[in-house]
């Protein structure tokens, strides 16, 4: 692998990385060289994904936590150990979202919240903790993942949209406070990626066929088509790249 692309000895922390597209993340970064520190709520499922890792990467370049991302104190508490007991942040990725889909009309305010919670606020929360002490140490890459719906809009998931386009904004944001400082903050806005998250849609024939004859590319995303742009950002090769968000959507935020 080109130097420009070698991740060798540099700390990731990626958030929701104990399945779906932040575990393919975490494996690509992993892949180029970083030590990976693992991330979810649900503890059994973190261990099963890091003894997986440890197989392959071994014990030294694998470590994992356990937290909310919407909760401001467990935030603080966790990033604080981490670059305490493991070592300094290099590459953060955040990652951890939700979605609810139901009408606005009879969207609740806790599921608005909620939402906007894990989405946004999130980012902010272990953006801030972890930018710290890249500011401190004079650099830092930072990936918000966003979403296609980051620029477009569907009915039934307006709390997702408001905050996928409000991490879009936020990106910009922090590009503008800690640019200076020698960090690089960027977004990947994927789009329909089969996963977990969206399993419903892929087995519903028609929501299937829309995004087949939507999508310039015809055919969804997978989790492998985010790793080349997760670890240009990751590395040196996008050194005086700031605020920019990377759209990885076959083509469907371009078209009509
Ligand atoms: P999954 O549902 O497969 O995985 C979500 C991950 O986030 C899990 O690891 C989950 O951990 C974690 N998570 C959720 N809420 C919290 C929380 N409050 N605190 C800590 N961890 C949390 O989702 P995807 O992999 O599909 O999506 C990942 C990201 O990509 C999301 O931000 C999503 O919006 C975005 N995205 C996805 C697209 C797609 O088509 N799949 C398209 C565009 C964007 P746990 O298992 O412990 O709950």
């Amino acid at each position: 692998m080109s130097q420009l692309f070698d991740l060798s000895g540099r700390l990731a922390l990626v958030t929701g990385s104990s399945r779906g597209i932040g575990r393919e993340l975490a494996r690509a970064l992993a892949n180029a060289g970083a030590t990976i520190i693992l991330h979810g709520r649900d503890e059994q499922r973190l261990a099963e994904t890091a003894a997986d890792f440890t197989s392959r990467y071994g014990e030294e370049r694998v470590h994992s936590v356990c937290f909310d991302v919407t909760d401001d104190a467990s935030v603080r508490e966790n990033i604080a150990a981490i670059e305490k007991n493991i070592g300094a942040i290099r590459i953060l990725v955040n990652n951890a979202g939700i979605q609810h889909r139901v009408p606005m009309l009879d969207l609740e305010v806790a599921d608005w919240q909620r939402v906007i919670d894990t989405n946004l606020t999130s980012a902010f929360l272990v953006g801030r903790e972890v930018a710290r002490g890249m500011v401190e140490r004079g650099e830092g890459k930072i990936i918000n993942i966003c979403s296609v719906q980051t620029d477009l809009a569907r009915p039934t998931i307006s709390a997702y949209t408001a905050a996928k386009g409000g991490l879009r904004n936020l990106t910009r944001a922090m590009t503008a406070e800690w640019a200076g400082a020698g960090l690089q903050i960027n977004g990947i806005a994927p789009g329909y990626i089969h996963t977990e998250m969206t399993q419903n849609l892929v087995d519903d024939e028609k929501f299937n066929s829309w995004i087949l004859g939507r999508t310039p590319a015809a055919r969804w995303g997978t989790v492998e088509d985010l790793a080349g742009p997760a670890i240009w950002l990751a590395s040196d090769g996008s050194n005086y790249v700031n605020g920019q968000t990377i759209f990885i959507d076959g083509g469907m935020s371009v078209v009509v």
